[in-house]
């Protein structure tokens, strides 16, 4: 009794994965555990939950009229995800619906539901046995994100609870049953784990239909990848045959400036003006609507601390994100000599002529982008234009985009970094992995023979991409880790059946701080007060969980706010987390002759350079003196405090942090995460939530007073 739309039903037959419906569902019946790998696009996230909610998952008075549940690593990809599935069906958002962390259509008679994994592992706290469901499908399980990694481990020991509970005939229980997806053949540490599944579960693999693509490689790798993606997407437009262009870059500011440019030179009206000026006329309008520019939307501004406390998107299109990349990485001659058949291939095809009286029809994507618009991905381009999709890694693997033949790939993308020495969180552009490379490559073989313009060398491609992505988990401080399962209640963190585990002691280790810290219960006997067990969390480690830092870093906040000084606290934990941002004696030099190399010139010049470093000397010892005074006695964090109090009311910039003697990167740092921080106790803690101004008064003697606690904490700790 299910119903697709006629053209669903003409598209869906061709994918891949329906072909394999039966094998699938037999696998799926028979096993508690499933592994589909498919390449992206073969119909993984959009048919298995309809191949379940055909064989009656899902629905009232059926053997499993569980739920079927789908946990997405984006929110982008849920809300889509089941706007889709739901057309395919021809069912409501009520019954096919999705739920993330502000936004949900779920109602009691929903069928499937996508989530993020966040959702899900929050619902772990009221319903563990998550009895509402009777199978969750983990999907995009190749990115290996610390929620993935986290739910398939809690997953694997609800299945066996379920099943000892259903065989002893409690309560109703039914089994639950496990669905991991991914879109790469790696899942090892899922299949060949013992201590995650007992019995290794069978591992589908759909073969994709995948045309041939023809890679191409830079011959040098430029820092300005932006202007590079322009330059080769105006190359393609103007050179090679129709077909879509889709653009891999890091974030929502990039994508934007990315598509005005274009927008300029090959927009539709960019094209009509420059043919109205060559008397040519008009070219052929389909669609009035088409060519009204997406500008970003100024309320969707990015709350940087909330997304990132969720862990749900990792797409947060921040802007202003400094990038180096090594020239000398690569370029080895051999290599530079088969790249530039390449490009030249590309260059001296139809001439120079860098003209086209196609229009573009430039579609940006990326997370932080409402759903409607998103969708335009998918709306095929008016009959007379060249598509041209410039996206976040989202187009990667969870969201596939028809009519593509060209991939243009910067080669890098923005992902969540951590400082395993201060546990600052932060998301930086670096380089993805080969395997991710693949996948982008893999985007324009889908209706086609391809091509994929890498821009980056062979070279660097060869010595310096990883070959697969590190596990978020092996990526972030240990002791991170821990608090953040804690606080979604696994209290048995020791014996978790992590796909990959962290070293054991260092586990041990971490409990034992986090205790210490306050923010796990001690053993008992050993507090006054005992509400919790050993090792459970406590409402001061729950609290510390809300921060991206170090946790020793995030237990001063929490002191710092109750002492009532919190906006001093923020500004020297951050300060603290960055790094010391002072410039020492020592690099400014000791100012006497001995440092100026003999070969430096005549005598004049060297008295000179002797005047002028004794000069930079004492405007050093002066700025430190005014920096130590606050508060009457010298201490790090007081002179922390002035020189960034100081920072903020000058307005920051290059001449403050010269003549202060301080590392401006430094500083820039300091001033966002002491925002961030600020708009984390904002949303979290309302009542004492301070606001955030970047200028501070200096502190009064109580606070002053106050801080020496935190200093005292702070001692003790390190
Ligand atoms: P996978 O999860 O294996 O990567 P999907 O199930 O997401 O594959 O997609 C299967 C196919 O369905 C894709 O080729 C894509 O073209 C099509 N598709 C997915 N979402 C939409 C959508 N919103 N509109 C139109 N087609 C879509
Ligand atoms: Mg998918």
């Amino acid at each position: 009794d299910v119903k697709r739309p006629p053209e669903v039903e003409e598209a869906r037959v061709l994918l891949p994965i329906v072909t394999e419906e039966q094998p699938i569902m037999e696998a799926i019946m028979l096993n508690p555990v499933v592994i589909i790998c498919g390449e992206t696009g073969s119909g993984k996230t959009t048919q298995v939950p309809q191949f379940l909610f055909e064989a009656g998952f899902g629905s009232a008075g059926s053997e499993n009229p569980g739920m079927i549940g789908i946990t997405q690593p984006r929110r982008v990809a849920a809300v889509s995800m089941a706007a889709r599935v739901g057309h395919e069906l021809s069912l409501t958002s009520s019954r096919v619906s999705y739920q993330i962390r502000y936004d949900a259509t779920v109602s009691p008679s929903t069928s499937i539901k996508f989530m993020t994994d966040g959702v899900l592992l929050r619902e772990l706290a009221t319903d563990f046995l998550l009895t509402k469901y009777s199978v969750i499908i983990v999907d995009e399980a190749h990115e290996r994100s610390i929620n993935t990694d986290i739910l398939i481990g809690v997953l694997s020991r609800i299945i066996k609870l379920r099943e000892n509970m259903w065989q002893e005939g409690k309560e109703n229980i039914k089994p639950l049953r496990l669905i991991i997806m991914s879109a790469t053949l790696r899942v090892s540490d899922f299949a060949e784990n013992k201590t995650l599944f007992t019995t290794p579960p069978p591992v589908i693999n759909v073969a994709a239909r995948q045309h041939p693509v023809t890679i191409h490689f830079s011959r040098r790798t430029y820092p300005d990848y932006v202007t590079q993606a322009i330059k080769k997407t105006t190359k393609i437009h103007t050179r090679l045959p129709p077909g879509g262009i889709l653009i891999f870059l890091t974030g929502q500011a990039e994508i934007a400036g990315v598509c005005r440019k274009l927008e300029a030179k090959f927009g539709r009206k960019a094209i009509s003006e420059k043919q109205k000026r060559r008397g040519q006329g008009q070219p052929r309008r389909d669609n009035e609507d088409e060519d009204v520019w997406p500008q970003p939307d100024p309320k969707q501004s990015v709350n940087f601390a909330q997304a990132a406390m969720e862990a749900e998107d990792v797409d947060l299109g921040q802007d202003n994100l400094a990038f180096d990349v090594d020239g000398n990485m690569d370029g080895d001659a051999d290599s530079e000599a088969l790249e530039s058949d390449d490009e030249d291939q590309l260059d001296t095809e139809l001439g120079l002529d860098e003209d086209s009286n196609t229009p573009m029809h430039i579609v940006p994507l990326y997370s932080l982008l409402p759903s409607d618009k998103q969708m335009r991905v998918f709306q095929p381009p008016p009959p007379d234009c060249r598509l041209v999709v410039v996206s976040t890694n989202i187009a990667e693997t969870s969201l596939t985009i028809p009519g593509i033949r060209y991939v243009v790939d910067c080669g890098r993308a923005k992902e969540r970094h951590y400082d395993v020495t201060n546990g600052i969180q932060s998301f930086q552009v670096s380089w993805i992995a080969k395997a991710s490379a693949a996948q982008r490559a893999g985007r324009a073989g889908r209706t086609g023979p391809g091509h994929c313009y890498r821009l980056y060398s062979s070279a660097l491609f060869e010595h310096h991409f990883e070959k697969f992505s590190i596990p978020e988990i092996q990526r972030m401080p240990i002791e991170g880790v821990v608090l953040q399962m804690k606080s979604m209640h696994i209290d048995t963190v020791i014996n978790f059946p992590f796909p990959t585990p962290p070293d054991h002691y260092a586990l041990q280790k971490s409990e034992r701080i986090l205790t210490y810290l306050g923010a796990l219960a001690p053993a008992p006997g050993t507090s006054s007060v005992i509400t919790k067990k050993e090792g459970q969390i406590t409402d001061l480690g729950r609290a510390m969980a809300l921060f991206p830092l170090s946790p020793r870093f995030s237990r001063m906040l929490v002191s710092g706010q109750q002492h009532g000084c919190l906006p001093y606290v923020i500004c020297i934990v951050s300060a603290l987390s960055v790094g010391d941002p002072f410039i020492y004696e020592d690099a400014i030099g000791r100012g006497d002759d001995m440092d100026i190399p003999a070969s430096s010139g005549p005598d004049l010049i060297k008295s000179q350079a002797k005047e002028e470093r004794q000069q930079l000397r004492k405007a050093f010892f002066q700025s430190q003196h005014v920096h130590s005074s606050l508060g009457k006695c010298t201490s790090d964090l007081f002179k922390l405090l002035s020189v960034v109090g100081a920072y903020e009311y000058a307005g920051g910039g290059q001449k403050f942090c010269a003549e202060h003697f301080v590392r401006p990167k430094a500083m820039e740092e300091i001033h966002k995460l002491r925002a961030q921080i600020s708009s984390i106790v904002h949303s979290n803690f309302p009542t004492t939530d301070p606001g955030f101004t970047p200028k501070l008064s200096p502190p009064s003697d109580h606070q002053v007073a106050a801080k020496h606690c935190a200093d005292g904490l702070r001692l003790t700790i390190v």
